[in-house]
């Protein structure tokens, strides 16, 4: 039997001021988007976040107008999920899960192009991004995720594949229902941390986004991922931190 596998796969870009997404830094950031294959040996698959949508090709302002004031994209057709699925040798049509840190725009946007999978979400983040006011602000699209797939909708921990290698991690704040994703591989447990840390440097210095859910219950939750790492030996692996992303294997055969 193969090992369980974890592949990067790049779906596009976005810079922003980083004043904009960590209150109080200086200068611009740039902001890998990622989406994750994880491969199970059974052959079973999971995606977590599904990346940018495609109409970004165009910019940000073609889909999301109040975002393009914060946020330029590079995105070309190259980045699709799906694209970058077929790179790597797996059909997008055979996706079995996708597992949703959460609903932002980054991160569910490459949702329509992984039609057959079954999403797993928490339930208190599948309902806040439903609220008419924040989808008003364009804090949620429906029209991203919302559309027409098996929906698992849990309330705290989950085991994705039953057997306890593949674990949903609540970490509310960033958003109501974020959620980490503890990646049991052979060598080593791995955390993927979504937004509740958008890279090291954030959680060595504790620091927070000038927006969010609940700025408390982040700090938990990136005390908790840091929990994970410092006691139980957990790498943690950022949601868009460029310098690690540039050291991670993106071939087929991933990180094992
Ligand atoms: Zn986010």
């Amino acid at each position: 039997m193969t090992s369980l596998r974890l592949v990067p796969l790049e779906c596009g870009w976005l810079s922003t001021s980083a004043s904009s997404v960590v209150a109080g830094l200086e200068g611009n950031v740039e902001l890998p988007i990622p989406s994750w294959l994880v491969i199970h040996p059974t052959g079973q698959t999971a995606l977590f976040d599904t990346g940018l949508h495609h109409d970004l090709v165009d910019g940000v302002g073609a889909r999301y107008p109040l975002m393009a004031r914060q946020f330029a994209s590079r995105f070309d057709s190259d980045d699709r999920v799906s694209t970058r699925l077929e790179k790597v040798d797996v059909d997008p049509l055979s996706v079995d899960n996708i597992i949703f840190s959460h609903l932002h725009f980054d991160h569910c946007g490459g949702t329509s192009l992984i039609p057959n999978a079954r999403i797993v979400v928490q339930q208190s983040e599948w309902d806040s991004a439903h609220l008419p006011k924040l989808i008003e602000y364009e804090v949620y699209n429906p029209a991203d995720f919302d559309l027409g797939h098996d929906v698992l909708k849990i309330d705290g921990p989950h085991d994705v594949f039953g057997d306890g290698s593949v674990m949903c991690v609540p970490t509310p704040g960033h958003t109501a229902g974020h959620q980490s994703l503890r990646v049991n591989l052979e060598s080593g447990p791995v955390v993927l941390t979504g937004d509740c840390v958008y890279w090291e440097a954030v959680l060595e210095g504790m620091l927070l986004p000038p927006f969010g859910f609940d700025h408390d219950l982040q700090l938990a939750s990136m005390r908790k991922l840091r929990d994970l790492r410092d006691e139980d030996g957990c790498r943690l692996l950022y949601g868009h931190d460029a310098t690690q992303w540039a050291g991670l294997e993106q071939s087929p055969s991933g990180i094992i």
